[in-house]
């Protein structure tokens, strides 16, 4: 099993691993600070150096207990000692994006009453999320945007604490969704995501450590996808 660096460390952009597995379209290291996606979070590119020589990393996955990496490459690299650098301003970018899905979906709760974030997708240019919010129109969503950016300029901290399952099952709507849920039940040992003051989930994705890194946002886009499900898609605005 690979160890995940980036749970622990967000902001490491080169590392140092072994190839555990070559699996000839791609390869497994004995430790990885590439996210592989996931929580509508894209995966990370980068690439591998191998004597001197840059292997371009495509893309990553998970799959079951494995992180790929997937990287042309002829000879065997199994045993191979490589260092790992993450095309960092994309990642950070990401990093931005996901952290300010979490600051709408809080500020949607704490203004606005009981609102659930149902879905969300990050992209390298914009990002949208999607609410269980029956009476979100488009008219809020100059205050909305406001709200969000007030606590950026806040500056909130952003910290990953490792709880057991049961404190993770004190903190109210730690797991909001019904995976998130039943992944939740099999957990020894839960990742908890806290915007300081604000919000805390469970997650596994990489966030900045302070709100403001964020700068600003601007929402673009509001679409009505039913009764109940409002789409929201913003860009990253100001400072950047
Ligand atoms: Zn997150």
């Amino acid at each position: 099993m690979t160890e995940l660096l980036y749970l622990t460390d967000s902001y490491l952009k080169e590392f140092e691993a072994t190839v555990v597995e070559d699996l000839g379209e791609s390869v497994v290291l004995d430790r990885t600070a590439f996210y592989p996606g996931g929580g509508g979070q894209p995966n990370d590119t980068g690439y591998l150096e191998v004597d001197g020589e840059r292997l371009e990393v495509l893309s990553v996955e998970k799959a079951e207990n494995k992180v790929l990496h997937h990287v042309k490459h002829e000879e065997s690299l199994l045993n191979v000692k490589v260092k790992g650098v993450i095309n960092w301003p994309r990642r950070y970018t990401f990093m931005k994006y996901h952290t300010a899905i979490h600051l709408i979906d809080a500020v949607l709760r704490n203004y606005y009453g009981k609102a659930f974030l149902t879905g969300g997708q990050i992209y390298e240019d914009k990002a949208r999320i999607d609410v269980d919010f029956p009476e979100l129109k488009r008219e809020m969503l100059p205050e909305l945007e406001t709200r969000v950016n007030q606590e950026i300029s806040t500056g909130r901290e952003v910290i990953v604490k490792f709880l057991s399952r049961d404190e993770a099952m004190n903190i109210p709507e730690i797991a909001r969704t019904k995976p998130g849920q039943e992944l939740l039940m099999k957990l020894d040992v839960v990742r908890v995501v806290e915007i300081v003051g604000l919000d805390a989930q469970m997650d596994g994705g990489t966030h900045v450590r302070n709100t403001r890194e964020i700068g600003a946002i601007r929402m673009v886009k509001f679409e009505n996808k039913g009764a109940h499900n409002k789409r929201i898609e913003f860009v990253l605005a100001g400072g950047l």
